[in-house]
């Protein structure tokens, strides 16, 4: 668990500002997402929080502590993907394993965390079968799993739903919030579809241009004219 906070962040390509000044407290245990429309920013910012993206001016602490400079493995989170980025040749426990890797873990910890994990997101009897072998579902459900078993202090995800078709993509959603509940992590989400936003945050940050339009709860925005 930890609270994220971004003090006029700004990233810059070339000549171009593409986050301009965020300023912007994720609190611990939220479940915040970012949306906005497409090149407004979002995953921009999500990089640059995951450290796999260099802040061109500005702060990023996480829990008080300034980690603009700290390589994204020593930062103490983990990011979602939308396109999975699984291992096509490892099976699923290799593939959710390998988020343990270099931690210095036994082999019969190991094994004991992926069981666990793989239970929570309901993987356990798919252990042994490829990526090539799942459903789209069940292949998003590995790449989840393999972020949480390092058990992060905050979670990242990137669209990680937009490969699903509509009735998966539901179901997920309710599977994730009740996954940030059961975990009571921080939760960073970006997404462009509102309705996701709106029955998946606890905090709602609308982006445009690189600007930070609105924070609100669901409530509040539901309550807007
Ligand atoms: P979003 O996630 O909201 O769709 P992005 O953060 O991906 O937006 O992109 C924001 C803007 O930054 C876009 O205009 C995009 O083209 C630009 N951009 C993103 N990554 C790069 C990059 N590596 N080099 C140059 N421009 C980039
Ligand atoms: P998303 O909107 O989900 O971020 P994109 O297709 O915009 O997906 O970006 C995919 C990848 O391409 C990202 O790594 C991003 O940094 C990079 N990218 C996006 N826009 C540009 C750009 N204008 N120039 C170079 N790289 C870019």
């Amino acid at each position: 668990m930890a609270e994220v906070r971004l003090q006029q962040v700004v990233k810059k390509y070339n000549n171009q500002t593409v986050v301009k000044g965020l300023d912007l407290v994720i609190p611990d245990g939220s479940f915040t997402v970012l949306v906005g429309p497409s090149g407004c920013g979002k995953s921009t910012t999500l990089r640059m929080i995951a450290g796999l993206e260099e802040i061109t001016a500005g702060d990023l602490l996480i829990d008080g502590q300034r980690v603009n400079d700290l390589a994204p493995g020593k930062r103490d989170v983990a990011m979602v993907f939308q396109n999975y980025a699984l291992y096509p040749t490892m099976n699923v426990f290799d593939n959710i394993a390998f988020g343990l890797l270099n931690r210095g873990f036994s082999k019969k910890d190991c094994k004991r965390m992926v069981e666990e994990i793989a239970e929570i997101v309901g993987l356990s009897s798919y252990l042994q079968r490829k990526p090539a072998e799942l459903s789209g579902g069940q292949r998003q459900r590995v790449a989840l799993a393999r972020a949480m078993v390092k058990k992060p202090r905050v979670f990242l995800m990137d669209e990680p739903l937009s490969n699903l078709d509509a009735k998966l993509r539901n179901q997920m959603r309710v599977e994730l919030t009740s996954l940030h509940k059961q975990l009571g992590t921080t939760f960073i989400y970006v997404t462009h579809d509102q309705v996701e936003a709106m029955t998946m945050g606890d905090q709602i940050v609308v982006m445009n241009e690189g600007e930070i339009m609105q924070k609100a709860s669901p409530f509040e925005l539901y309550q807007q004219p």
